[in-house]
């Protein structure tokens, strides 16, 4: 097992990945997937998907802030 493999997020699908693992494309931002985007789209995806991750923790905040009736 190398130490050198890791878990990572990727920045704009939110996918986790190994990196580096060989033979793939990933780099450290972004999964095989995502990588052969162009960066400008990239960098707006990972906006996004940062915006909705608020948003996500947000609504999951106020559900709980609410009881279930
Ligand atoms: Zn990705």
């Amino acid at each position: 097992m190398a130490d050198s493999t890791a878990k990572r997020t990727c920045r704009v699908c939110g996918r986790t990945y190994d990196y580096p693992e060989p033979g793939s494309l990933a780099t450290r931002t972004a999964c095989e997937s995502c990588v052969s985007i162009p960066k400008d789209v990239r960098r707006a995806l990972s906006t996004m998907r940062s915006r909705i991750d608020r948003m996500s923790r947000e609504i999951e905040r106020l559900k709980s802030d609410r009881p279930a009736s």
